[in-house]
Order: structure tokens, then sequence, then C-alpha cells
């Protein structure tokens, strides 16, 4: 599973998120599994309606979701980069992450303490963005030091020049992701793992009487998220984790209260989003055993997608007998899509759809 991992300042409502994140999970899935394999680490279902459908469609005994994983990195603060708050440790686990989650501050509170003294969400991001891009500097001039000291040969300028245009463009207070980088170039940056090069989802965290509307904090999340190219959604973790705790019946009467739909807002947009982010798609294995969601990068084919369910599948792959998720639940059933001819035959170089529906046939 990809890794998207949660930064933001202190008392933003990281862990507030985090939790409900894993409470909802539980809640929402009765029958799914799920699990926390460390505290601060946590497997949470990708909520997908069709699921459901599906098993209605084909009887299914029982429904897998497919899964993304969020960290909850406590601890970014100013001078990360250079150690400080245990800054070198944290900033590694965000090395690690496939996608970054930063959760930043839009609700006022007299309680809550912010740590910088005023809700200023702008102001916010731009802490932990300077953090990432420090980091990053440092990561590429390291990088630099050691190609030097193994005396760079013609081979590496290429290399050279990419690592130069980062560096260039770090110190401009571009964010990496936003520099056009060749391919060529690329290769050589991805390595480094390097931290403004991962794609960004702002959950601009609001309180029960913004999560509606929005509001003035929450605008400016969303139009920095633009200049960025990164995603947004408005959350409220408060929200969340109430919810985590309420009945069905009550969770429809106090999403009624606070004018929302439930598909609409939070959590269940939030882990769509991050899916999306990272370029993830979805294709669906259904029959009365279950219905399960398995997770492709975009433009994988069918082979590689078979091996996912078992590696047998790919070596011995023949074809994909593939339906998608809209042509089934129009035509109701998979006796009726056989039928009709609806069922396509697909090859090696068939590339999977989002909502494809697929049967692999193997030579074992
Ligand atoms: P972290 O340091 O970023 O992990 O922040 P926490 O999740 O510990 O939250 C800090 C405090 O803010 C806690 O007391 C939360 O209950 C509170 N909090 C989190 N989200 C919200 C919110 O949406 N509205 C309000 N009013 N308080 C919140």
């Amino acid at each position: 599973t990809l890794k998207s991992g949660i930064v933001g300042l202190p008392n933003v409502g990281k862990s507030t998120l985090f939790n409900a994140l894993l409470q909802n999970s539980v809640a929402q899935c009765a029958n799914f599994p799920f699990c926390t394999i460390e505290p601060n680490v946590g497997i949470v279902p990708v909520p997908d309606p069709r699921l459901e459908v599906l098993q209605k469609l084909n009887h299914s005994e029982k429904v897998i979701p497919t899964f993304l994983e969020f960290i909850d990195i406590a601890g970014l603060v100013a001078g990360a980069s250079k150690g400080e708050g245990l800054g070198n440790r944290f900033l590694a686990n965000v090395r690690e992450c496939d996608a970054i989650l930063h959760v930043v501050r839009c609700f006022e509170s007299e309680d809550i303490v912010h740590v910088i003294g005023s809700v200023d969400p702008l102001r916010d991001v731009d802490i932990i963005n300077t953090e990432l891009s420090l980091a990053d500097f440092a990561q590429i001039e390291k990088k630099l030091e050691r190609m030097k000291r193994n005396r760079a040969d013609s081979k590496t300028t290429l290399e050279v020049e990419a690592l130069e245009r980062a560096k260039a463009a770090l110190d401009t207070g571009c964010l990496l992701r936003n520099v056009n980088f060749t391919s060529q170039e690329k290769a050589f940056l991805v390595p480094l793992q390097l931290l403004t090069l991962k794609p960004v989802l702002y959950a601009a965290n609001v309180s029960e009487e913004s999560l509606a509307t929005g509001n003035p904090f929450t605008q400016l999340v969303f139009r920095r998220a633009r200049e960025e190219n990164a995603s947004a959604v408005v959350v409220s973790a408060q929200v969340e984790s109430e919810l985590a705790s309420l009945s069905e019946q009550e969770k429809v009467e106090y999403l009624r209260i606070l004018g929302v739909q439930r598909e609409r807002i939070g959590l269940c947009l939030l882990v769509r989003e991050m899916y999306t982010l990272l370029g993830l798609e979805t294709y669906f294995t259904s029959g009365p055993k279950e219905t399960r969601a398995w997770t492709i990068k975009k433009g994988t084919k069918a082979p590689q997608a078979a091996g996912l369910i078992h590696s047998d599948f790919e070596r011995g792959f023949i074809r994909a007998e593939t339906i998608s998720y809209d042509q089934m639940v129009a035509v109701g059933s998979e006796k009726k899509a056989r039928e009709q001819g609806l069922i396509r035959s697909e090859g090696k170089e068939y590339i999977v759809e989002e909502g494809d529906i697929v049967h692999f046939r193997f030579n074992v």
C-alpha cells in the first residue's frame, strides 16, 4: 500500500484527524479488516459505494475494500530541517511517504493555543513548506558533494545539471513539484525522495459551523493549493471524531443539522482525494465468494493487474474478461452480460481502466 504522511504545525488537529480516520474506518466498514501496526500508522479502507452494489448484484458473501496507509507524523516545527524538535527523524518519516497530507488550522478557538499565537493558514503552510524545502536543499547539496568527491565524469554531467537546477529552484522559493523537470531530470531526482516533489493534499481543518460552507481561512488554503498544483479539502477533525462515536441514526441527524452530505465532506472525500492524488485507480473482482477492490497505478496492463491477486495470474496470464462497472450495473447481472456479449476478452496489452470488473484466465 502507498503511504500518506500527515504533517502540519502542532495543535492544528493532526492527531484528532488521524484518530478519526481510524475510528471511522472501523465503524463505517464493520466487517472490513483494519489494523494499526504502530500507534502512528493506520491502514484505512478506501470508501467506495460501488462495492456494495456489486455485492448485491453477485450475492457475494463478503466485501473487501482496498486500503491506503496514513502515518501521523508529529513534531514538524520551524527549525526541523536543522534538527530542532527531533526534526530530522520526522523529516525522514516524511521522506518515506508517497504523498503528504498537510493539515492546516482553519478554526479559531480560545481554548486551543496556536503555537504562533494567531490563526493564519498561509503563514502556517509557509513554515512547513520552508522546512521541507530546506531539507531538500540540504539533501541535494549532500549528493552534489558526494559526486564531486567521487570525481564526476562526463556521464554524470547531466545529473549534476539536474541537481543544480533543482537547487536553484528551491533557492527562489519554488517547490520542486512545480518545476517542469524533463523525465530525464526527474529520473535523477526521484531516488533522493525529495519532500517537495511529493504530491500534497491540504486538509483545511474547520470547526463544525464552517463545515458546510467553508470560511475565509479555507478559501485562502484552496487558492494556495491551486497556485501550487496541490489539492485541498475541508474537514473537521472534531466533527469526524464525534461522528465516530454516534449510532447510524444519530449520525444522519447530526449531519442534517450541520447541513452536509456524508460523501461530500470530511474523511470519505479526503481518502478519495488522496487516492486520486496518488494516481491510483480501482478495478474489481466479484463473485459469490467475495467482491473485492484492487488498487492499481493508472496505466497498469492486465497481466500486472492480475499479479496483484497472485503471481501465478501474471505468469500464466491468458486473457482478462472485462466489463465496466457502469455496464454491469445497467445490465443487472453477469449472466445477462454474458448473454448479451458485453464481456470483452482482453489480451496482454490491455490497460485496465478505472471501474473495470475483471475475471482473469490463466495457465497454471
Ligand atoms: P496536533 O498537535 O496537530 O496533533 O493537534 P491535535 O489533534 O492534538 O489537536 C489539538 C487540539 O485542537 C485538541 O484539543 C483538539 O481537540 C482540537 N481540535 C482539533 N480539531 C479541531 C476543530 O476542528 N475545531 C476545534 N474547535 N478544535 C479542534
